[in-house]
């Protein structure tokens, strides 16, 4: 006979406790100065039992959130950034996804600059997405590697490279330089600061996101290719759920399905 009306097993766990498993990976230590990643809206304490990871605790996030009735939001990029944070008033974007959060009893965690930083993630991921080898760090904060390509390719199948690596459908980039690329230069986020360092360190291109105007003018033999700040982050989501299911097999954690890039490429 079948049981019905049987409930599956509703498997908890401290919210701390996945900060620690997400700390062990990523320690908190290595945020740089301005992050603010670890919690922001909650209790830590609380025993959770479903959590939504995105990239971004956007307001459709918070609301994503609520309607798939997730206790904790676990991001890459802090719910609250800026310190300190002045005021919580309605009608602000911010302000409401923090009230919407607090209102719905969810606690939320990020891990922003260590998760970049960290062996094994964010900058990591990128190179191994382009297939770097002999990476290592780039610049004296830590966030941004370089390394070499086993083969040379031409700039534009370069480029094809780094839309198909992170799922990007257009890409800016400066004027291409000649010949054939070997050394490459990576920092996820907005890290055009990396590019002095890219440059003195031989690298002909930086593969990042966020490139204002004036970094598009580069050096001779030396290019930045703009893949996005948000496709360049998007393998948060997946290293977060891998971290979270490898120490907890059984803590149902969802991805989101309403962080999307907040830019449209028409
Ligand atoms: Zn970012």
């Amino acid at each position: 006979m079948k049981q019905k009306n049987l409930k599956p097993e509703v498997f908890k766990v401290k919210a701390s406790a996945i900060a620690e498993a997400i700390e062990e990976f990523a320690p908190l230590c290595l945020q740089a100065e301005w992050d603010n990643s670890g919690f922001t809206v909650g209790n830590p304490k609380a025993e959770v039992s479903k959590a939504l990871i995105a990239l971004n605790c956007s307001l459709e996030v918070v609301r994503e959130a609520v309607e798939k009735e997730c206790d904790m939001i676990i991001t890459h990029h802090p719910l609250i950034v800026h310190r300190p944070c002045l005021s919580i008033l309605e009608g602000d974007l911010r302000s409401d996804a923090i009230m919407l959060a607090i209102r719905s009893g969810i606690t939320v965690y990020s891990s922003h600059t260590p998760l970049d930083k960290a062996p094994g993630g964010l900058n990591d991921i990128m190179a191994s997405r382009l297939g770097l080898v002999d990476v290592s760090v780039l610049g004296a904060d830590g966030f941004s590697r370089i390394g070499k390509l086993s083969r040379g390719v031409s700039t534009m199948a370069f480029v094809e490279r780094v839309k198909k690596a992170f799922g990007a459908s257009k890409v800016r980039t400066s004027a291409l330089i000649g010949g054939k690329i070997t050394s490459v230069a990576v920092s996820s986020g907005g890290g055009q600061g990396a590019i002095s360092d890219a440059v003195r360190a031989g690298a002909q291109v930086l593969v990042t996101g966020d490139v204002t105007h004036h970094n598009f003018y580069c050096p001779e033999g030396f290019m930045v290719v703009d893949v996005g700040h948000h496709f360049s982050e998007l393998p948060a989501i997946g290293l977060l759920e891998a971290i979270v299911k490898k120490n907890f097999p059984k803590f149902v954690a969802l991805l989101s399905e309403a962080d999307k890039s907040p830019i449209f490429y028409l």
